[in-house]
């Protein structure tokens, strides 16, 4: 544990395991649960055979959130020092991990009644920070701007969620204005021709969040479940003036980017016979990179690579060095899952 420590003594990866409850439809059919958690503990166990115990499998993370965990707990706990840290000018990452139907897209965004404009109690981690940076630098009468990305990584290729293109004509818009990834002489990635809206306050940005999840769904249900194998990433990109000495203004710059991972399943089906082998491949490789890269930065490897994916490639500034990240990988307790927890708690593992 010492060794993912930097020089200040702080912890630079977190890994939390949230396990969402049992579905209305999981609950009629009486599934059984494989999953216990104990959050005293930050302990999972993962019941492989209910007459052996001793095939049961204990895993420890930074924190572990049961069935009953609130979306305000996980936040006040894991993510509200994040922002802290943005609003202090550091670059950091929140990622969700795990299967499809495990609560990704809950945890990142919110549940269906969820009001972004109102936080409620089904709101996710996005609309809270949102809100936390708007409040706190309100409260501290600061001057700065804002301005926010949102894309989707599809087959490792990126599609602006914020720009006003019809979803249903993306692929040809795509040709005649293609989104690419490019380098500056310091190596900085930057993504060409991707939409950086400026935002004034929470409610613009909830409307900006809407729209691009809007075109997730659309996109779902044009290229069948198409968001269960893409990555979002939501970026707010964070100014605030610190100083004036004489004509020169100091500029504190943070910026915090929330991605909802595809799901981890992708992995584990790279093999698949059909026609979606390549695509597989190619969500395998940002997820497997992904997951190289959070090793090689946890055991302080001289060699991170980043260059491997595009999604590590676009996260490389909030990835490591001076940067906090935080994986929150999420689980079903059901016994139907039990290969796909494993193979999540395993990967979540690693990156600690
Ligand atoms: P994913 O994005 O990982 O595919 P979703 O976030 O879409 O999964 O979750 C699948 C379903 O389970 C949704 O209907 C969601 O509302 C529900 N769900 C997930 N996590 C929770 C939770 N912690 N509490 C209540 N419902 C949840
Ligand atoms: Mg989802």
């Amino acid at each position: 544990r010492q060794d993912r420590r930097d020089s200040r003594g702080e912890v630079n990866v977190q890994v939390l395991l949230r396990c969402r409850p049992f579905s209305d439809d999981e609950q009629r059919m009486n599934a059984s649960s494989v999953i216990s958690c104990n959050e005293q503990r930050r302990e999972v166990t993962v019941t492989q055979n209910p007459i052996n115990k001793q095939t049961d499998r204990v895993f420890t993370f930074d924190k572990v959130f049961g069935p009953k965990a609130q979306q305000r707990s996980i936040y006040d706990q894991a993510v509200a020092p994040i922002v802290e840290q943005v609003l202090d000018g550091f670059n950091c990452t929140v990622f969700a991990y795990g299967q499809t139907g495990t609560g990704k897209t809950y945890t990142m965004e919110g549940g269906m009644n969820s009001k972004s404009s109102e936080l409620t109690a089904e709101t996710g981690v996005i609309p809270r920070a949102v809100r936390q940076i708007f409040d706190t630098l309100e409260a501290q009468n600061a001057d700065y701007s804002m301005k926010v990305t949102f894309l989707e990584l599809y087959n490792e290729e990126v599609t602006d969620l914020l720009a006003s293109e019809d979803v249903v004509r993306f692929a040809e818009e795509r040709q005649k204005r293609p989104i690419s990834l490019m380098e500056d002489g310091k190596g900085c990635v930057f993504v060409r021709g991707l939409e950086e809206v400026a935002v004034y306050s929470a409610n613009e940005i909830y409307t900006l969040l809407e729209q691009g999840a809007a075109k997730r769904r659309t996109a779902d249900t044009l290229l069948n479940k198409r968001s269960s194998r893409s990555h979002s990433v939501f970026s707010i990109m964070v100014y605030i003036k610190e100083t004036t000495i004489g004509d020169e203004e100091l500029i504190k710059c943070g910026k915090l980017c929330l991605v909802d991972l595809a799901g981890s399943e992708n992995i584990s089906r790279s093999g698949s016979r059909d026609g979606r082998a390549k695509e597989a491949g190619e969500i395998n490789k940002s997820l497997l990179t992904l997951g190289r890269v959070i090793n090689a930065l946890v055991e302080h490897s001289p060699h991170v690579p980043y260059r491997d994916s595009k999604l590590t490639r676009i996260l490389r500034d909030s990835l490591g060095g001076k940067t906090k990240t935080c994986i929150i990988a999420t689980i079903s307790p059901s016994a139907h899952c039990l290969e796909e927890t494993l193979s999540t708690l395993d990967y979540a593992y690693r990156a600690k």
